[in-house]
């Protein structure tokens, strides 16, 4: 396994590279791997003849008040996860490679990243957008790969390659989750064991909803939303961002089920926000 810093170095192994191997496929991470980052790398090394995994935590994408300094970071710990999974190159830039000091130029998706998590994180898509935009030019992958975890961010980017020409392929993977149905992800290692106890209460509210719509064949998008509402704030140490119904595609918020639904969820447990969400398709009877 090869691993760069330098985007110089970088570019002249992958140009080298691009030669011999037919389809480079990419996954972009932030680090700190666990099962969800690590189903993307085995989906991208069965699928493509090169495999590329970035880690770099973006300092365009979080707030001013948000945790990008305390973010978790674990670079030989990842190294020795992805060596397992025979990834060939680990990108792993400072910040100060990919933004100089005059650095001044900024991708923004308007529309669908102004939705759910765009109106509580303030230019954190335009941050995605911009490092990935820079992470295109400078891979050139065929494939990129995201979990629907971040399902919004999904979105956007598939916007951003449809509307910037990108010749990608944007892959999108079920979200993966611990053994009690916390979806996976770097920020739960800031939980409290009592914070984590709780967390698992996103999980079992989108379940719930599930089993409202699919077994019991109720509808009630107002009533569901009141159950979520309910369920989620039972849990002492957990407070609601968003909790949103909408139409998968467009982000739109549903007011009548239509038999493909997108249940969204932002809650702080502690001081950690965590998101979740499922996506509910049932054929509603006329
Ligand atoms: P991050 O390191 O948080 O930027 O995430 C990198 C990629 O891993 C993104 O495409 C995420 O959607 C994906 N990811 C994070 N957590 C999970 C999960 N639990 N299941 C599947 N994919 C995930």
């Amino acid at each position: 396994m090869i691993i760069k810093k330098n985007i110089h170095d970088f570019r002249e192994y992958i140009e080298k590279a691009r030669g011999q191997f037919k389809k480079i496929g990419f996954v972009p991470t932030m680090g700190s791997l666990h099962e969800g980052h690590l189903s993307l790398v085995k989906k991208a090394v069965w699928e493509n003849d090169l495999v590329v995994v970035s880690i770099f935590v973006n300092p365009t994408q979080f707030g001013p008040e948000e945790d990008f300094d305390r973010y978790p970071r674990d670079i030989k710990g990842d190294i020795e996860q992805l060596e397992e999974l025979d990834t060939d190159i680990v990108f792993c830039p400072d910040s100060s490679e990919m933004y100089s000091a005059d650095y001044n130029t900024y991708v923004q998706v308007n529309g669908i990243a102004e939705k759910l998590c765009g109106r509580s994180r303030s230019g954190h898509f335009q941050g995605v957008a911009t490092v990935l935009t820079k992470f295109f030019n400078i891979i050139h992958p065929d494939k990129v790969y995201f979990g629907n975890k971040d399902y919004q961010q999904l979105l956007v980017v598939k916007k951003l390659v449809e509307d910037l020409n990108f010749s990608i392929e944007i892959i999108g993977l079920p979200i993966v989750r611990e053994a009690d149905g916390l979806a996976f992800s770097s920020r739960n290692k800031y939980l409290s064991k009592e914070g984590r106890n709780q967390a698992v209460v996103l999980y079992h509210t989108l379940m719930k909803i599930k089993k409202n719509v699919c077994e019991k064949k109720f509808y009630n998008l107002f009533k569901l939303k009141e159950m979520v509402v309910e369920m989620i704030t039972s849990k002492p140490l957990a407070e609601i961002d968003y909790v949103e119904f909408v139409d998968p595609d467009t982000l739109d918020e549903v007011p009548v089920f239509n038999g493909n639904l997108l249940v969204a969820l932002a809650v702080y447990i502690e001081e950690t926000r965590l998101i979740d969400n499922i996506i509910i398709r049932d054929y509603k009877p006329i």
